[in-house]
């Protein structure tokens, strides 16, 4: 089923923002008891919700496998997931909108210096994309489970919504523990990263778009093109869904990405009206 709708940027601005408000209601006095089903951390001092992937290293932590806290956090994401793939990650996610806000000054750099261009071309771009998988599996469920050490331990979100504001909020209260200084040098490679490539932590570390990203193969919502014929007849070749994609997807040749975040701006700048969201 076809349905290009109009204004979708706008609309998803709306609804990052709204999602990121309910995020930080803790000052009023909301704790939803649930975790999010994006990316955010619990210990931001405004945070109403737990962060999956803490609850998933807790699970797991010392050996003790708690089944009920490792399947609750797959359970919210594979309810989004599976109605709706990594929508999570385009209308949704904090994080994401905070590479929102970064994709035009990337964007810019990327036009200005042909070096970063490149780099995003590279050969060894399309490889860089199974690392978020290798950290979900390693340092989100091997380490917390063998050894005492688990991501978000350095976790740069986590250093950026609860690490930062509760310094700046409590000073007097902070302890850094022994992974500060690790956890300080990610924060600062995590936003040379979002400022240099677009979506550069969705596209390679986050552990939470690896949970989501295969998702997108059957999910009910998706992004999807005509039918094959009638696209081959049909299209300008332009790449301009491809060059206007955050994700960095060949969009002609795709095929339920698991890369999409279901921004649907291909959507919007298809000439030819080739490309739509589809359920079922
Ligand atoms: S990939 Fe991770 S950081 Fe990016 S939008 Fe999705 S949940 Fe948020
Ligand atoms: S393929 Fe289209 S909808 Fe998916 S991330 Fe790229 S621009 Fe957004
Ligand atoms: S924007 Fe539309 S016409 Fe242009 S390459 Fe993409 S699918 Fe083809």
């Amino acid at each position: 089923m076809k349905n290009k709708s109009p204004k979708v940027q706008l609309k998803r601005l709306i609804s990052q923002l709204l999602i990121f408000i309910s995020a930080n209601l803790r000052p009023l006095g909301v704790k939803t008891g649930f975790c999010y089903p994006f990316f955010y951390c619990n210990a931001c001092p405004a945070a109403t919700s737990a962060c999956p992937l803490r609850s998933i290293e807790q699970s797991l932590y010392h050996s003790s496998f708690k089944w009920k806290l490792f399947f609750y956090p797959f359970l919210i994401l594979g309810f989004f997931g599976s109605t709706s793939g990594r929508a999570v990650c385009g209308w949704a996610c904090p994080i994401g909108l905070l590479q929102r806000a970064t994709s035009k000054i990337v964007r810019r750099l990327h036009k200005k210096y042909s070096f970063f261009k490149k780099l995003a071309n590279h050969p060894i771009e399309p490889y860089m994309r199974y690392m978020k998988y290798i950290v979900l599996i390693t340092l989100v469920m091997l380490t917390p489970f063998l050894i005492d050490f688990m991501f978000t331990d350095i976790c740069p979100v986590g250093f950026l919504t609860g690490t930062i504001p509760t310094v700046i909020i409590f000073p007097g209260k902070f302890v850094p523990n022994v992974f500060f200084t690790a956890a300080l040098i990610i924060f600062i490679l995590f936003i040379i990263l979002i400022f240099t490539v677009e979506r550069g932590w969705c596209r390679y570390f986050c552990p939470i778009g690896a949970i989501l990203a295969p998702f997108n193969k059957i999910s009910y919502l998706h992004v999807a093109r005509v039918p094959q014929e009638i696209f081959d007849k049909e299209c300008l070749h332009c790449n301009a869904c491809s060059d206007i994609c955050p994700m960095g997807i060949d969009v002609p040749n795709m095929t339920r990405s698991p890369e999409c975040i279901l921004c649907g701006k291909c959507i919007e700048v298809c000439p030819k009206d080739l490309i739509h969201f589809e359920r079922g």
